[in-house]
């Protein structure tokens, strides 16, 4: 494949400038060919539409929760080091590593600098992102934290035990075993530590929740949902939004309120730290899953509300809502198939003008009553 070989040597180039060894890239990559599995999952990679409800209800199994009560206890000494170290609780931690390796059981067997290769390689839209990652692999051989036998994560390269892409680890991982390697393969004490690290780094506020289940009054005002305008907690308590099924609030922090599916569905107050948890995954249904996950684990009740149960948009109906609402005059930020904060105000903003529940959220519903407008 030739354009693997040129990869290579303008990545040869670009590793000595970065004060690399040449025997050292030349001994790493000797060996080095494209994967035909990781072309493959590439090309096809599941168009990524599940609900809110199919992610939780996915990330948030009871085998995961009772294996992450045992494992807590298991790890209890551990884990009250990270939390007095990095002000993260032990339940975050054993969501964030239940749902990225399943426990550690999950850490993959592809070699990281193949993987990172046969997608830089490919070229495309982040052709970029993957070089900077092969080099910042490089990197983590060239320090000898492990052998390029060890350097093994997903098919795209996500590795360890927290899943981190190289430039994450180089970053944030640390030793906390005192064995002198930072080893998030491995080390649970390392893979934990690292991931409390992280969200350190990201700005988690210690002993504040991620955010808890709230119903919201009758006649609530759903143009305060949104997650741009960040309030006191004194000011939702005063609209009538109260937790649902347990009092884990601070009111030390902001808080915005969150709609995953829509008024039909559960309400939660979130603090900062939900955003801290975006890091991982840019995703809020991720986070409202790891969020979740971590206060089964910590023994707090499900969710109380039931999750409506409806089909999400497809990509073309995405962008047929957004075409349709920017036909009406609505600024949705483009027309790409993704419903951003943009998108999502525009819909608020459609709601309100035909009289329908302003919650912000796209569903057939509103695909219907744009198709009627005109
Ligand atoms: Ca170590």
């Amino acid at each position: 494949m030739h354009e693997f070989d040129a990869f290579l040597d303008d990545m040869r180039l670009q590793a000595l400038a970065a004060g690399l060894p040449a025997e050292s890239f030349a001994e790493w990559t000797a060996a080095l060919a494209p994967d035909d599995r990781v072309i493959q999952r590439s090309a096809n990679q599941p168009e990524h539409i599940r609900t809110a409800s199919d992610y939780v209800s996915n990330l948030v199994s009871d085998a995961r929760i009772a294996q992450g009560r045992n494992l807590q206890a298991t790890h209890s000494n551990l884990l009250a080091r990270i939390n007095d170290r990095y002000g993260v609780p032990a339940p975050i931690l054993m969501a964030i590593w239940g749902i990225e390796s399943n426990y550690g059981q999950g850490i993959g067997t592809c070699s990281v600098l193949r993987s990172l290769a046969t997608l830089a390689a490919i070229g495309g839209r982040r052709a970029a992102f993957w070089r900077e990652q092969f080099l910042a692999a490089l990197t983590i051989l060239h320090r000898g934290d492990v052998t390029t036998d060890q350097l093994v994560g997903s098919w795209a390269a996500a590795m360890g035990q927290t899943q981190f892409m190289p430039t994450t680890y180089l970053e944030h991982a640390v030793d906390f075993d005192g064995d002198g390697r930072r080893d998030i393969w491995q080390s649970v004490a390392d893979a934990l530590a690292s991931a409390a690290n992280y969200l350190d780094a990201a700005g988690w506020i210690a002993d504040v929740p991620w955010g808890w289940e709230v119903s919201l009054p009758a006649g609530f005002d759903y143009l305060l949902a949104g997650q741009d305008e960040p309030r006191p907690l004194a000011f939702w308590t005063g609209a009538g939004v109260l937790p649902a099924t347990t009092s884990a609030t601070n009111g030390q922090c902001t808080c915005t309120l969150v709609l995953p599916a829509g008024s039909a569905g559960p309400a939660f107050l979130a603090t900062p730290n939900l955003q801290c948890l975006l890091i991982y995954n840019n995703a809020m249904a991720y986070a409202l899953s790891v969020g979740h996950l971590a206060d089964r684990i910590a023994g707090l009740p499900p969710i109380a509300k039931e999750w409506p149960s409806e089909q999400p948009l497809d990509t073309e109906q995405r962008r047929e809502l957004q075409q349709r609402l920017v036909a009406l005059g609505y600024d949705t930020g483009g027309v790409d198939g993704i419903l951003g904060r943009a998108s999502r105000r525009a819909v608020q903003k459609f709601q309100q003008h035909c009289d329908m529940v302003p919650d912000g959220y796209p569903n057939r519903v509103v695909l219907e009553e744009l198709r009627r407008s005109r």
